[in-house]
């Protein structure tokens, strides 16, 4: 049978053939571990600190700043739930944290779990388009803003953020900022300047998954606590012994994110450009839930009326893998706060599908998937 047409890279872009090649020789029984103080663990050492600069190159910031976890998940609680106990440890007042209600799971409940420890989280809302409102930002940003946290793209629906407004907000508070930019970086240029705290996904840009990153930003007025205790590895922020075959595969996706962004984005965009075509050439009826210039390329959030997300998906399965646009909860199907935040209705948010188009992926996917769909969904 063949295999589907992947097109679920907002969940996990397929691997880079530069980032499987590269991690080949660390599976190996004796690459060693990188904090040994022998010469076998000098090399993993060493392939884990080029690595680490080739995604510090591409994000704009120095190695030092980049500490490894497991993903974008421990990312966001190391920089969510550890800025908020360093505060608490350094005696610094403030307990408000401010997020876009968009946010990826693994912010809003990192943010939510501080209740219990006195802050007070402030959602702030998104437009139609899913991009955050700004003017609404700024009047929930005030003197008692520890941290805003906003991410440079959503995982479901491709909206970009605006970030510029977001840093000069939160800097006029003395806010910090944290931005989770897993799906971002290696798909649009990426500079980590004027933030505090970066979350990395690496199987979101062409890497393993299992590896992601933190940065922290030399200058941020709060160096976040670690959430777990151990050996003190990566400046004591994240202990644990670093994997360096994922980190070195995570390093080799970076690097060949860089070289390729603009030739990967206009690539995308024009196979999610000819997908759409494709589509209206066939009649098939729909909307799209973030218009092109406020979408990262290759990713589209479609409603197709009067047609169910999950049935879709289940009669598309041997053809083309996508994914919903809707939350399975323990086998409940509750509606995507993301989609409910941009005003979807219920049954609004269960006729959405989201698809992305990678570096990796052909116009005859595009032609074929549209295809596939207009079979599916009828006219
Ligand atoms: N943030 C965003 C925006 C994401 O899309 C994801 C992955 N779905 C995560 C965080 C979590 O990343 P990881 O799988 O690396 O933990």
């Amino acid at each position: 049978m063949p295999t589907p047409i992947y097109l679920d890279g907002h969940s996990t872009t397929p691997l880079a053939p530069e980032a499987l090649e590269a991690m080949s020789p660390w599976w190996h029984a004796q690459a060693g571990n990188p904090h040994s103080p022998h010469l076998t663990g000098m090399l993993a050492s060493q392939a884990v600190e080029d690595a680490r600069s080739d995604i510090a190159f591409l994000i704009g910031s120095d190695p030092q700043e980049l500490v490894f976890t497991s993903g974008a998940t421990e990312a966001n609680n190391i920089a969510i739930r550890g800025t908020a106990f360093a505060a608490i440890e350094g005696g610094i007042k403030r307990r408000e944290i401010v997020v876009s209600a968009i946010e990826h799971k693994s912010v809003l409940s990192a943010a939510n779990s501080l209740r219990t420890a006195g802050f007070t989280i402030i959602e702030t809302p998104v437009h139609e388009t899913g991009v955050i409102d700004v003017s609404a930002l700024e009047r929930l940003v005030g003197g008692q803003t520890l941290l805003v946290s906003v991410m440079a793209v959503n995982n479901e629906v491709g909206s970009i953020q605006p970030l510029a407004d977001v840093v000069r907000i939160a800097r006029t508070c003395g806010a910090l900022v944290h931005v989770d930019a897993a799906q971002a970086v290696g798909k649009l240029p990426f500079d980590s300047t004027d933030f505090d705290f970066v979350s990395l996904s690496s199987h979101k840009m062409y890497g393993p998954m299992g590896i992601g990153g933190l940065f922290v930003s030399s200058a941020a007025s709060v160096r976040p606590s670690p959430v777990l205790f151990g050996g003190g590895q990566e400046t004591g922020i994240r202990p644990g012994t670093v994997p360096t075959p994922l980190v070195v595969g995570f390093g080799a996706a970076a690097k060949t994110s860089r070289m390729q962004l603009g030739g990967d984005a206009a690539h995308a965009r024009a196979l999610a450009a000819l997908f759409l075509e494709e589509l209206r050439s066939r009649q098939v009826q729909f909307t799209e839930s973030v218009p092109e210039p406020q979408r990262v390329p290759g990713s589209l959030s479609l409603r197709f009326p009067n047609n169910d997300a999950m049935s879709i998906i289940a009669r598309s399965g041997d053809r083309i893998a996508i994914s919903e646009g809707s939350a399975c909860n323990s086998g409940q199907i509750t509606a995507s706060h993301v989609l409910t935040a941009m005003g979807f209705t219920p049954l609004e948010a269960s006729e959405t599908v989201r698809l992305y188009f990678s570096r990796y992926n052909s116009e005859t996917d595009a032609i074929e998937a549209a295809v596939a769909l207009s079979e599916i969904v009828g006219r």
